[in-house]
């Protein structure tokens, strides 16, 4: 049978068989997953999937997964929370969080991607998987390899948070600290993926992860009882994710499983790596890589593989871009768990700062729906706001001692 789904080079349309292959022979341009959506349409309905188990795996369909593939995980299906106080706070009435900050198993969006990747690294033979990494995606890789039985190495910049590091090691995953940062990382990843014959998730099997990411915005859709927000506020790295939630919108909508809309594309980016907000601000043609310095390492990516694509999808979507400076993704990380419960890493301190900052200029309405982006969890990244948590007292087990202090906090808060 022949399958419903083959790869498509972004620029030139030249089609390709199923491969572990990135990029187009002829102009070089990376490669997409493309579907004959005239058959996915005879093979699945909005009332199916909706009879399904909450996580990705109801999307099966819309995914480039091979024949008879049977689920190991339940991975995605991650709530989406209507804002109380912080959309108070900022005068708009619907505003959510799309919350991937506790996606199973490795609480990040990135366990999406490389449920799609392993699926096809596993179909194209491959007994070594890996990738280059900015550190949820090695969390992601190590923690699926294991349970799946792969051989698994992953590479990262050396100086990553320790926490980022720690939750790839104790999977037992083989990890190479390079001397350098995600770009160069990246870099010696091609040359690997060319001369061993390794699946690494984001290099050789890019087509088939970042597929992955689409459902993070199928979600979206179907939380909002299967309609399309006015707006969407995204954190941008490589400038995958913002891409494959526009494709997800679309194929619903031409489906017919929405009504289509023109959803604006908002892309956030810590100051200290903003080359695609930088582009879209100044209004150029085309980004200039950066050398990262920022507390937001998960999204430090100076050079991004699909940042011209972003560019292009913020502009023709009617959207904006906007970065945070370090400070003040400390302030956001710690307004959004004040607000509304929720402790996002660094990358969802920038992506709700940048949807604050996007309300206040006028760019997102008060009326409109809006969907902001967190990504991956807090407890990963503590280092960046351990110091702005410092120790408190220490009491003896005593009542006198208990109301001693409350008495002292009491002076305290009447002094602010
Ligand atoms: C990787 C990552 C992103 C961005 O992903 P791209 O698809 O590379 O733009 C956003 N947030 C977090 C937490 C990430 O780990
Ligand atoms: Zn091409």
């Amino acid at each position: 049978m022949k399958e419903i789904y083959f790869l498509r080079c972004r620029e030139c349309g030249k089609t390709f068989p199923n491969q572990p292959q990135s990029y187009c022979e002829e102009c070089f341009a990376p490669l997409e997953v493309s579907y004959d959506y005239e058959a996915l349409r005879q093979t699945t309905s909005r009332e199916a999937v909706s009879r399904r188990a909450f996580n990705m795996w109801r999307y099966a369909e819309f995914l480039p997964l091979p024949q008879g593939f049977t689920a190991s995980q339940p991975i995605g299906g991650t709530p989406l929370v209507k804002s109380r106080k912080l959309g108070l706070h900022l005068g708009v009435k619907n505003l959510f969080f799309k919350n991937d900050a506790v996606c199973f198993p490795s609480l990040s969006f990135k366990d999406r991607v490389v449920a799609t990747a392993l699926a096809a690294a596993r179909r194209f033979g491959f007994e070594t998987i890996g990738c280059s990494s900015t550190g949820n995606l090695a969390n992601a890789v190590a923690a699926q390899g294991a349970q799946q039985g792969f051989d698994t190495c992953v590479f990262i910049p050396a100086d990553l948070e320790a926490a980022k590091i720690l939750n790839t090691a104790v999977y037992g995953a083989r990890i190479v600290r390079i001397n350098g940062n995600y770009d160069h990382v990246n870099r010696l990843c091609t040359q690997i993926a060319d001369k061993f014959r390794w699946g690494l998730v984001n290099v050789n099997l890019r087509p088939y992860y970042a597929e992955g990411s689409k459902t993070h915005g199928y979600e979206i859709a179907e939380q909002l009882g299967w309609e399309l927000p006015d707006n969407v506020v995204v954190p941008m790295a490589g400038g995958s994710l913002i891409g494959k939630i526009a494709k997800a919108f679309a194929e619903l909508a031409h489906l017919g499983w929405v009504e289509p809309k023109q959803v604006k594309f908002f892309g956030a980016q810590a100051t200290g790596c903003s080359p695609i907000a930088d582009a879209v601000k100044r209004e150029l043609p085309r980004f200039t890589p950066q050398k990262p310095n920022t507390i937001a390492r998960s999204l430090a990516i100076g050079n991004p593989a699909d940042g011209p694509f972003a560019l292009r999808l913020i502009r023709e979507s009617g959207g904006w871009a906007e970065d945070i400076s370090d400070p003040e993704i400390i302030d956001s990380i710690k307004l959004l768990a004040q607000t509304e419960g929720i402790f996002a890493e660094t990358a969802g301190g920038v992506t709700a700062g940048v949807a604050a900052k996007l309300i206040q200029q006028g760019r997102i309405g008060n009326d409109e729906t809006t969907v902001v982006c967190i990504t991956g969890n807090g407890l990963k990244t503590t280092d960046a706001i351990a110091a702005h948590f410092p120790a408190t007292e220490v009491i003896e087990p005593k009542l006198d001692a208990f109301e001693a202090l409350l008495q002292e906090q009491l002076k305290d808060s009447i002094q602010v």
